[in-house]
């Protein structure tokens, strides 16, 4: 579903990633995490082209991401992105907020907009809350309406950047939740998270990076068990 070839990043003269291969199949979870500043962002960024990259090649669902903007828009409607910080638009309902993207880049009718958040709005458990807007939720619905949003463009694969860090500690099972019952869904996913009970629990892989590469990656029991990478054991030393 995605393949990443021998992918390399600058920002400037900073070289944010190094030599990163990766292929993730249909229906796999994928969580990545590492230090502050290794390059996670950057590199899920690349993969819906939020950034470019300078050397190698991204595929998803067989598009090659180049620089004519046709294939950009494919990939992006392929791929649904969740942020840190919700990224909801202030001004506009949840509901509002869900229907946008459906009408503008699927070119739905308003009511089948509708209809489709709806029922997104009611996977992630907060249809009650469509009518309000953003900053009459709490910091969980507020994530769970920004999950449900990008839900409705029905994606082929979700990226994950750090979804609950911005949270409030009791609202972060909920969003977990949501991210869990996404994967049993059979959802194709990349989270960057530190997490560690949801990768255990979710992820088919766990891709450590540090310094713009990937330092080491394995199924979650053998990750926590037995990390082979000093740089690994410092790590997960510190978060767990
Ligand atoms: P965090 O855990 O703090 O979110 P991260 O692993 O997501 O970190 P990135 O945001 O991908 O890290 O950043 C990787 C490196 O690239 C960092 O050193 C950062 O300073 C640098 N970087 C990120 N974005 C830019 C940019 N737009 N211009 C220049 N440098 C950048
Ligand atoms: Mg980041």
């Amino acid at each position: 579903l995605i393949a990443l070839e021998g992918v390399e990043k600058w920002y400037g003269t900073f070289h944010a990633l190094k030599n990163i291969n990766l292929s993730v199949h249909k229906g796999e979870k994928i969580v990545l995490c590492g230090p502050s500043g290794s390059g996670k962002s950057t590199l899920i960024r690349c993969i819906n082209r939020l950034e470019d990259i300078q050397r190698g090649r991204i595929v998803v669902e067989g598009l090659t991401l180049d620089d004519s903007g046709k294939t950009v828009d494919a990939v992006r409607r392929e791929v649904g992105m969740v942020f840190q910080s919700f990224n909801l638009f202030p001004h506009m309902t949840i509901i509002e907020n869900c229907m946008l993207a459906p009408m503008r880049v699927r070119a739905m009718s308003k009511a089948d907009a509708r209809d489709i958040a709806t029922k997104y709005l009611g996977k992630v458990r907060i249809g009650d809350q469509a009518d309000k807007y953003p900053a009459q939720l709490s910091g969980g619905q507020q994530q769970r309406a920004a999950i449900a949003r990008a839900l409705c463009m029905e994606p082929k694969v979700m990226l994950f950047d750090e979804p609950t860090s911005a949270l409030d500690p009791e609202m972060v099972k909920e969003v977990l939740d949501t991210m869990i019952g996404l994967a049993r869904d059979g959802m194709t996913m990349i989270c960057v998270t530190h997490e560690m009970g949801f990768a255990r629990q979710v992820a088919d892989r766990v891709i450590f990076m540090a310094s713009g590469e990937v330092i080491e990656e394995a199924q979650p029991d053998e990750f926590f068990s037995t990390p082979r990478h000093d740089r690994t054991k410092a790590f997960l030393g510190e978060i767990l």
